[in-house]
């Protein structure tokens, strides 16, 4: 029997109980919720594991999932298929579409080496992915990823940097892992982050170099440097990791270069967007027939009028998409004066049919599957696989959820 006197000592304790139960709950609750962080590697194309020693991204096939490639936007550039992965949306939709162009909407020109207009929000259609979170009450940090330094709906990610590309790999891997360490009221669940290589040394050594193989082993000495450091974390089981590119690499050769004002008279030009091998092109009124005529007569490359371009490359329904699309055939260049050097080497931009565009995807983590292989997949549906992964109501995009569902568990 429990004595009067005791009695308030009984109620303190169920409610001491009491307390800790529910507290435990909230943690539980709390701590339960999913992180998904997503890398991108610049211009690391589908089968570079295959060609290299990636002992790193062997291990991330075996205990996650690999789908065999991730096919980009057209055109194959880094810009429109960043901005593609975090909104779900075709180029022609989220307005980027290329890395430098003439906004007829807006009168102004939009370029990736311009900070003020990378950092524009007019120019941005569509809803990124760190907005369609933070708008859902989920922090979101971005160290560089495309698109992020511009505000969209008036929010940037909780965290964010401005580019830099001179910030060494192993100074972002870092900043990553200190946001994943913060105390989880101020932990973002929702990682994006990027590296400018294999881009840059693929560009300038090409595809199949030795040089260019060096940097994807260090790369993927890197991803397991990333892999080890989430595996301490406290809040490793629930964390997802995708690790995936914009575009792949084609080799080009200086034999193989064509040059528009060896056919072209500049005066019939209003605007011309984009760089080698993909462009659009505004004609002056009255050479718009001439333009595409001679366009149509040069080799190696495909024009197409605007309203012409084959529905598969849903290039066509922007204004700032000029008369014409033009790109070269794979391995060919297309450049715009033939005072310019010829280049060898690599490049991107290339139709998305060109396997050599297409680009890795791997992800493991609690939401994956373990020891799973796919066909290809769509960049546009990674924007539909974060939001089912992290419970959010998505924006509305191209993608399609049931394309990458069989990814998860
Ligand atoms: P691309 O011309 O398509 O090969 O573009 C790749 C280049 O984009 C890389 O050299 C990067 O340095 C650059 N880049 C990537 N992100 C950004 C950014 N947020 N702002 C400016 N340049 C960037
Ligand atoms: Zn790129
Ligand atoms: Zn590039």
């Amino acid at each position: 029997m429990i004595k009067k006197f005791m009695m308030p000592v009984l109620y303190a304790t169920i409610i001491f109980f009491l307390i800790g139960c529910n507290n435990n709950l909230i943690k539980e609750s709390k701590s339960n919720k999913p992180y998904v962080i997503m890398l991108s590697m610049d211009g690391f194309r589908w089968d570079y594991p295959e060609k290299t020693n990636t002992p790193n991204l062997d291990h991330i096939e075996k205990i996650g999932v690999r789908v065999e490639s991730c096919v980009p936007c057209f055109p194959t550039k880094t810009f429109p298929n960043h901005y593609s992965m975090a909104t779900g949306l075709y180029p022609e939709n989220h307005g980027l579409i290329f890395n430098r162009f003439y906004a007829t909407d807006l009168g102004k020109f939009y370029s990736i080496s311009n900070r003020e207009s990378v950092s524009d929000s007019s120019f941005y259609f569509g809803e990124p992915i760190w907005v369609t979170a933070e708008k859902q009450g989920i922090r979101s940090a971005s160290y560089f990823w495309v698109g992020s330094e511009a505000l969209h709906d008036n929010l940037f990610p909780t965290y964010h940097y401005d580019y830099n590309g001179a910030v060494p790999f192993e100074d972002r891997l870092d900043g990553v892992i200190k946001w994943l360490e913060l105390p989880e009221e101020e932990r973002p669940h929702l990682i994006l982050w990027y590296m400018q290589e294999p881009d840059g040394i693929g560009h300038y050594a090409g595809p199949n170099h030795p040089e260019t193989i060096e940097v994807i082993e260090y790369l993927d000495s890197l991803v397991g440097v990333f892999y080890n450091k989430v595996a301490e974390l406290e809040i490793a089981e629930q964390v997802n990791v995708i690790i995936t590119s914009d575009h792949g690499m084609g080799e080009i050769s200086e034999e193989r270069t064509i040059y528009f004002d060896n056919y072209i008279n500049k005066e019939w030009i209003e605007y011309l967007d984009g760089a080698n091998p993909a462009y659009s092109i505004e004609a002056k009124d009255k050479f718009y027939d001439t333009l595409y005529s001679t366009l149509s007569g040069i080799n190696n490359i495909h024009v197409w009028k605007k309203e012409e371009v084959p529905a598969r490359l849903h290039f066509s329904k922007n204004e700032r998409i000029k008369d014409f699309v033009v790109v070269a055939d794979s391995s060919w260049s297309l450049l715009v004066s033939s005072k310019k050097k010829a280049y060898s080497g690599g490049t991107h931009g290339y139709d998305n049919r060109n396997k050599d565009m297409h680009a890795i995807f791997y992800a493991y983590g609690p939401a994956f599957k373990e020891d799973y292989k796919r066909q290809s997949i769509n960049n546009i549906d990674i924007y539909s696989l974060i939001c089912e992964i992290l419970n959010l109501e998505p924006a509305k995009n191209d993608g399609e959820l049931a394309n990458v569902i069989p990814l998860l568990n």
